[in-house]
């Protein structure tokens, strides 16, 4: 027997209702401001993500699937959106359009992660971005828009945290006191964290290991290393998001587990959450990344969450999803003859934009009555022997469970009237 691989998860049928649910309302935020919908390859050239997400990171390190292709090509299974997204904007000369372009995506993700609740070998995450702006304002539209979905969707006591990084000028004094703070305890630090500590000193403060937690307390803080204009840019950013009505907190562990982050970094978890995988969402600034991958220097911004943790959090709110539409009626019959009637009456149906569903086989009338009931039918035409000598067919409320004798011209009206009595 085969088995879906390990930290990847099957969507059956029975879960689709949440997964629409938030569709729906992710589609609708985008609606609202404007953004578009881009669907990148599922893999890409491997060259893209290490020079993007950064070589010192955990997702280039220890996550990515990448293989030879047949002409031996290295190509990786998408880690991430936004590489991808900043890749199509420079491949289509979309920087030649008014900027900022404004695009979204629903895709899935392949890491090579431990798997646990929430935290998957296969994820799918949405996410959108705001490229060519350096508009403080449009910082505060993605986190606005970020916030603002997770209220459509219902989740409540969301907390927004927030922190500023710097750029290219403000960084390296930055990382100086960084590594001059974490030397003199590198006796205390994890094994990954003396590497960091060597290569990539942001990523110290991102460490999830426990004994590390009290040392990134008492880290320098990169907001007291900002330059002139990333202090702007952050005083701007805060000043938009009290206009805006969002709370925020101020954290300067906050990193992000990407090097292409610069100035603006947020992360959004639901209320009392500390765990490991306990984010839903996360984004930030990335004013190099397209420069990074061959393009003009173009300024973006970006946010990206997971639709799997989305779904775990609406149900650890007891927030159901609503019901996915039923099929409106299911054709029953019973012999060979009627059979014939029954496809040739379902086939009408459907042809009038009514759901069906013809029975199979040859089980008894009770038998696909009950099936009819399992799939949550509204109604049945019922086509016996008696009725098919006669011409006529035994409508059936499914719900009520009464039935009448009608011509089956009389039964599609019903079923008609039924469809539009705002049933969905
Ligand atoms: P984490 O800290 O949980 O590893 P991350 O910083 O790696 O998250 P991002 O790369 O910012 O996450 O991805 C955005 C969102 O995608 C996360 O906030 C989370 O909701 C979701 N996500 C990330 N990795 C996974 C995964 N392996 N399985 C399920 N969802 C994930
Ligand atoms: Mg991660």
């Amino acid at each position: 027997m085969y088995q879906a691989p390990r930290g990847t998860t099957d969507i059956l049928p029975h879960d689709q209702a949440y997964w629409r649910y938030v569709e729906k309302e992710v589609v609708n935020i985008c609606r609202l401001y404007g953004y578009q919908r881009i669907d990148t390859p599922v893999f890409e050239d491997a060259g893209l993500f290490v020079r993007s997400i950064g070589e010192e990171t955990d997702i280039v390190e220890k996550e990515t699937y990448s293989f030879r292709d047949r002409s031996g090509d290295l190509l990786t299974l998408r880690p991430e959106g936004t590489a991808p997204v900043c890749r199509a904007y420079l491949e289509h000369g979309m920087h030649n359009l008014p900027q900022p372009v404004r695009l979204y995506y629903i895709t899935p993700l392949f890491r090579y992660e431990r798997p646990q609740a929430g935290r998957y070998r296969q994820h799918w995450q949405f996410g959108f971005e705001g490229l060519g702006s350096s508009d403080p304002a449009l910082d505060a539209e993605v986190i606005n828009m970020a916030c603002g979905l997770y209220r459509h969707l219902g989740l409540r006591d969301m907390v927004l945290k927030l922190n500023s990084i710097g750029c290219r000028n403000c960084r390296p004094q930055y990382l100086k006191s960084l590594r001059e703070y974490y030397s003199r305890k590198v006796h205390l630090l994890c094994a990954d964290c003396k590497r960091r500590l060597e290569r990539n000193a942001l990523r110290l403060l991102d460490c999830k290991e426990e004994s590390c937690f009290p040392l990134t307390e008492q880290a320098p803080k990169s907001s007291e290393y900002l330059c002139t204009e990333c202090k702007g840019h952050f005083d701007f950013l805060k000043k938009y998001l009290v206009i805006l009505g969002l709370e925020f907190d101020l954290d300067h562990r906050l990193v992000r587990g990407l090097d292409y982050y610069t100035k603006t970094v947020f992360e959004i978890y639901p209320p009392g959450e500390k765990g490991a995988q306990s984010t839903v969402g996360g984004g930030g600034r990335y004013d190099n990344l397209i420069e990074e991958i061959g393009g003009q220097p173009t300024p973006a911004v970006g946010f990206a969450t997971g639709m799997e943790r989305m779904i775990l959090n609406l149900k650890r709110q007891n927030i159901s999803a609503p019901t996915l539409p039923q099929p409106t009626a299911f054709v029953a019959f019973l012999g060979q003859e009627a059979k014939d009637k029954a496809v040739a009456y379902a086939a009408q149906m459907r042809r009038e934009g009514i759901s069906v569903i013809l029975a199979s086989g040859n089980r008894s009338l009770k038998a696909q009555l009950r099936h009819a009931n399992g799939l949550g039918a509204a109604c049945a035409i019922i086509i016996g022997e008696e009725e098919l000598r006669e011409g006529m067919i035994v409508w059936r409320d499914m719900v009520k469970g009464e039935q009448q004798r009608l011509s089956f011209e009389d039964a599609l009206s019903l079923v008609r009237s039924r469809e539009s009595g705002g049933e969905s």
